[in-house]
């Protein structure tokens, strides 16, 4: 019989979503969106800790960059360029 061997394990939050998830058309219109979408921008989707959001600037290619960071899982959760206005 082979036996098995841990090599590593993965400790995860399990937070409360913001809102329930609508079961009808009354529920999902009673939604506050607003702060479901700011939830999600602000927070890591893993472990539910506030992102370190940082913004740099390329003047000579006229674009802004934005990463969002999380300490807690060490991870990069979202990178994204946008143009300067
Ligand atoms: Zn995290």
């Amino acid at each position: 019989m082979e036996q098995s061997k841990k090599i590593a394990s993965i400790d995860v939050n399990i937070v409360p979503a913001v809102e329930a998830p609508a079961t009808n058309v009354a529920e999902f219109e009673a939604i506050d969106w607003r702060t479901v979408f700011l939830d999600d921008h602000h927070n890591c989707p893993l472990c539910g800790g506030e992102l370190l959001l940082t913004n740099v600037t390329h003047f000579v290619d006229q674009k802004v960059r934005e990463d969002a960071f999380c300490e807690g899982c060490n991870i990069r959760t979202r990178q994204s360029e946008h143009e300067l206005q």
